[in-house]
């Protein structure tokens, strides 16, 4: 299994996504980035290539389709 990435153009940075509650590993870490205009920052979420096990469950849940296979 692979482990899986979250693209950054379509997260919402939700405080209430279920990418985050459904990760069994805790492998779904919030973020800062630069905002789209350069101004700020907002809140993303990134997937720990580390800790992550490669089970899919984040892609299936994901109601903005932000979360991809690598590779
Ligand atoms: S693939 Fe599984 S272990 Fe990895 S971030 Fe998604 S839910 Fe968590």
């Amino acid at each position: 299994m692979g482990i899986y990435k979250i693209a950054m153009d379509k997260c919402d940075g939700s405080p209430y996504c279920p990418v985050v509650r459904v990760c069994e590993a805790q492998a779904v870490e919030p973020t800062q980035v630069v905002s789209e205009a350069g101004l700020g920052f907002s809140m993303k979420y990134q997937i720990n290539r580390n800790v992550c096990l490669g089970c899919g469950k984040c892609a299936l849940v994901c109601p903005r389709q932000a979360v991809y296979p690598e590779g």
